[in-house]
């Protein structure tokens, strides 16, 4: 059976002499995994559709679950993010924590959408707050969301010039005195409400590195996995 699903390319593992294993992100039916064939050898006709965050229309063949890339048609291939080293690793993480927060067989068009947004503001923009901005959503459809809204214990609005703690296992935010949490600094807060689209405090370089440290330490327990290109991300930083 043949198939044509649009689709962002996770990741590509080496198979065989010329050949690779790739995770495909789709818009219609969740994630799949597919081989390509030859994509090693130079002047491979399909060379593009195994590159790293390639977003095109792939055409598979195949059934119960195992599927062969027997065509590809670009519609974005985010090549800044494969020109600079820091964008690179942001787009990376953004592609691995995707991977780990979509059940194979789970459909999810949103985290699809995600994505290609995410790593779009990568390409055009700053590239650590767009991971911010798609680990906070892509966390929240998962299950794992969390808010920087008010404090979970009195319901009082927070705001970044007071003290806070931030609850992991719940992953709420209270007041000092509110809760046990570890302490978060005003500046990880305000990048953390500037995420959810909320009016915050100056979004700074050294609260965007204490937010995605935040991020990492969430993920990590919430999904069992380390993102290991957020952590080279974070040394580039
Ligand atoms: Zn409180």
């Amino acid at each position: 059976m043949d198939i044509k699903v649009d689709a962002l390319m996770l990741r590509a593992v080496d198979y065989g002499e010329n050949d690779k294993i790739l995770t495909l992100l789709t818009a219609d039916c969740g994630k799949l995994t597919a081989g390509i064939k030859g994509v090693k050898k130079a002047g491979a006709k399909l060379r593009f559709a195994a590159q790293p965050f390639c977003l095109a229309e792939y055409m598979l063949s195949g059934r119960g679950g195992r599927y062969t890339v027997t065509g590809a048609s670009e519609s974005e291939s985010f090549y800044d993010l494969r020109c600079d080293i820091n964008k690179f690793y942001a787009a990376s993480a953004l592609c691995e924590a995707a991977s780990a927060l979509t059940p194979e067989g789970e459909n999810s068009p949103r985290m699809f959408v995600y994505c290609a947004e995410g790593l779009r503001d990568m390409c055009v923009g700053d590239e650590g707050f767009a991971l911010i901005k798609f680990l906070v959503r892509a966390l929240s459809l998962s299950g794992y969301g969390f808010s920087a809204g008010t404090c979970s214990e009195c319901g009082a609005e927070l705001c970044n010039e007071q003290k806070l703690r931030f609850d992991m296992p719940s992953g709420t935010f209270t007041c000092w005195d509110c809760g046990t949490g570890s302490g978060v600094s005003g500046s990880t807060y305000a990048v953390l409400r500037a995420a959810e689209g909320r009016p915050c405090g100056d979004v700074t370089e050294d609260g965007k590195k204490r937010a995605l440290r935040l991020l990492r330490e969430y993920f990590t327990l919430k999904t069992d996995g380390r993102c290991l290109s957020l952590s080279e991300y974070l040394r580039l930083l």
